[in-house]
């Protein structure tokens, strides 16, 4: 593929590295592509960073049909720049697509966009220790037209974001509030696509936890409201009678990349790992009893995050006497080791940009 490349003249000045926080600063340049019907995928760019035209009726706006991923580009020893296994992100990308029927996009030709987007504008990866460039391709329905059908023409586009350090004061667990009465996904529905319409209705419940003191909330299943699903934008672990238990995969559960990199590398250790229902119960018996030795979230944005407080009906039930457990510290050291080229990479999960 050939990229079209058109360079700023105006280069913006860079964030404060100190406060970069998450999402809130775009860097120079962005990376389009047009789909056209029968054509296929056409116009390979990178251009100014800056405002798309959308017509009022392009589709996207009216009946959701958007995909995106997340992924985060790191700034290695030597000046390299390395993502984290992209090809994961393309895949589930890709299957995104089919669910909300929107073209796919070869893996080659996403991969070159990806690399040299970042490269052209590398000198914004930040340096520090936990920083990091977040890289958002997205794509959308532009085909001006109502009526509820496939579009027949589509955006993809990648933006960039200079991403601070998650824990700059070191793990901080988190306080999770648990929803018996909203749910994020049903059986059936497009829970385990990364498409819009799954995280807009979840700020009404999020805001709700965020008044009582939570800061994420624990989602449970869809049916019988008794099943453990994620929790925010997250895949979640616990660590029980030392089995480390995560939901199945079942369509209703986003399957993140760093939920499998946990699974394989606690496997890798010899740890007792089951992927299988866990209901809430055994969760709470497990906070009262003991059992429960740790809980953790897993996610591109934060890798591990651990859960120290869930409440549920009324009730704080504390984890782990509210402290980082220690396999939440070694998957979270492993993981961000490799992530930066600091320890060694033997499942070959670090693809090098140059
Ligand atoms: C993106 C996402 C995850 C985590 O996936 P990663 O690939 O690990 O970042 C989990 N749950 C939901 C709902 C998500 O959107």
């Amino acid at each position: 593929m050939m990229i079209d490349t058109r360079e700023t003249q105006h280069g913006k000045s860079r964030p404060d590295a100190a406060n970069l926080g998450f999402g809130q600063f775009m860097t120079d340049h962005m990376f389009l592509m047009d789909y056209e019907g029968d054509q296929g995928w056409r116009r390979p760019r990178i251009v100014p960073y800056g405002d798309l035209r959308l017509d009022p009726a392009a589709m996207v706006l009216h009946y959701n049909q958007e995909i995106f991923e997340g992924l985060k580009a790191y700034a290695l020893p030597e000046d390299r720049v390395s993502l984290f296994r992209p090809q994961k992100n393309i895949a589930r990308m890709n299957s995104s697509a089919r669910r909300m029927v929107m073209p796919e996009i070869p893996e080659q030709d996403f991969l070159q966009a990806m690399q040299e987007l970042i490269l052209l504008d590398r000198d914004w990866i930040p340096k520090a220790p936990g920083t990091s460039l977040y890289v958002r391709p997205a794509m959308i329905a532009t085909e001006a037209a109502l009526g509820v059908r496939p579009a027949q023409t589509y955006l993809f586009f990648i933006i960039l974001s200079p991403v601070g350090a998650y824990y700059p004061q070191g793990f901080n667990p988190t306080r999770i509030f648990v929803s018996d009465t909203y749910v994020r996904a049903v059986q059936g529905g497009p829970g385990e696509a990364k498409t819009s319409g799954n995280y807009g209705p979840t700020l009404y419940v999020s805001k709700e936890a965020a008044a009582r003191g939570y800061a994420q909330v624990l989602w449970l299943d869809g049916k019988e409201h008794r099943y453990v699903e994620e929790v925010g934008t997250s895949n979640i672990f616990f660590y029980l009678n030392e089995e480390l238990v995560t939901p199945p995969l079942g369509g209703t559960i986003l399957p993140g990349i760093t939920r499998d990199s946990v699974l394989h590398l606690a496997r890798d250790w010899g740890l007792r790992v089951t992927e299988r229902p866990i209901s809430i119960d055994e969760v709470i018996q497990g906070c009262q009893d003991g059992a429960l030795q740790e809980a953790f979230a897993s996610g591109t944005a934060a890798v591990i995050s651990p859960v120290g407080t869930i409440g549920y009906k009324g009730l704080d039930y504390t984890v782990n006497t509210g402290q980082t457990g220690e396999l939440s510290k070694k998957l979270y050291d492993e993981i961000i080791g490799i992530q930066y080229g600091q320890r060694p990479d033997p499942f070959g999960w670090r693809y090098l940009l140059d």
